[in-house]
């Protein structure tokens, strides 16, 4: 039996998996989609994890991957979707049917794109509107996009797409912004972006593609795409039942991982903290992967 199952593989779960090989523990890391890093792949500059100033965030989660893969971690395919605790260990139940019995699981399996939720947004998604400029951005070389959103995502999105598009309006519902200031003084001098304040999306318009967005005072925007940067929601779904989850859905834990549950640790952007960043995720990992060592009394 596995002494801890990780479940995801973004920074959070690669850093457990380093702490946890090295402790000499019988450690999986299941991931959903196969030779993923989590969300920063989707990061087109990460400029705050220390000593990696500049680094793309894809590369940065192939220098993780790889750190765990050169420790001997192995990794599975798959996603859990029941979790069952008895007789002192867990049984995880995937959606492909398999089974995988653990003394402990390590959850990190992160936070999914918002959605806006107006008229048109699921029709045109793929067709112009997109939830990663850092994927799709090069589509919109020479063009004009909106970037929906007042978070470090949407700044950083509206910085990278101000470099390709010919234009970028930033809508965002408030007059100040979430994310960084240093990133909205960048954005201020950007000749080709536009801030759209105290607007809030009402309908995105289009025949086969993106052709307008709609604002609910009434304006339109004419975008050849639409960046929606407005938040993540905790993968929680199938642990909602096992653990206690805060308010806005993630689970409780402090920094040392343990939730609720006996023998369920957590890690990353889906446990309850203040700050959702690389280095806390990674930090994280460390801490929740000591503290299954510790519930299996390993010196
Ligand atoms: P976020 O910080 O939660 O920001 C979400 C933004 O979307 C907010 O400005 C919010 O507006 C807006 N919003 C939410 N629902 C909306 C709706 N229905 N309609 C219109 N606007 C809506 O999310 P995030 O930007 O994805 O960032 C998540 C975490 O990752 C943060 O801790 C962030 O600092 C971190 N991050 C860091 C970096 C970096 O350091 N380079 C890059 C990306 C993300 P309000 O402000 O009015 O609530």
């Amino acid at each position: 039996m596995l002494d801890v199952l990780i479940i995801g593989s973004g920074p959070a779960g690669l850093s457990a998996a380093v702490y946890a090989k090295r402790a000499n523990m019988d450690v999986l890391v299941a991931e959903k989609v196969f030779y993923g890093t989590g969300q920063i792949a989707e990061s087109n500059l990460v400029d705050n994890y220390l000593g990696f100033a500049g680094i793309n965030g894809y590369d940065l989660g192939e220098k993780f991957r790889e750190h765990a893969v050169n420790l001997g971690v192995e990794f599975k395919e798959g996603e859990a979707q029941i979790f069952e605790f008895a007789d002192g260990k867990w049984k995880v139940h995937f959606k492909n049917g398999d089974v995988v019995e653990t003394k402990s699981v390590i959850y990190a399996a992160g936070a999914v794109h918002r959605h806006l939720g107006v008229q048109g947004e699921n029709e045109f998604a793929g067709k112009g509107l997109s939830y990663c400029a850092t994927c799709d951005g090069a589509f919109y070389r020479g063009k004009t996009t909106a970037v929906i959103g007042g978070g470090d995502t949407a700044l950083d999105d509206a910085l990278y797409l101000a470099d390709l598009c010919s234009k970028v309006y930033l809508v965002h519902r408030r007059n100040e912004f979430r994310g960084s200031a240093k990133t909205v003084e960048k954005l201020r001098e950007k000749e080709n972006v536009e801030f759209v304040l105290e607007a809030k999306p009402a309908a995105v318009i289009g025949t086969d593609r993106v052709q307008e967005l709609q604002l609910e005072d009434g304006k339109k925007l004419n975008v050849d795409g639409i960046f929606v940067a407005v938040g993540m929601i905790p993968m929680t779904t199938p642990v909602k039942e096992v653990v206690n989850l805060d308010a806005a859905g993630y689970i409780v834990a402090d920094e040392t991982g343990k939730t609720s549950a006996k023998g369920f640790f957590v890690a990353g952007d889906v446990r309850t903290k203040a700050l959702r960043q690389v280095v806390t995720a990674v930090a994280d990992g460390a801490n929740a992967a000591a503290s299954v060592k510790l519930y299996l009394g390993i010196d």
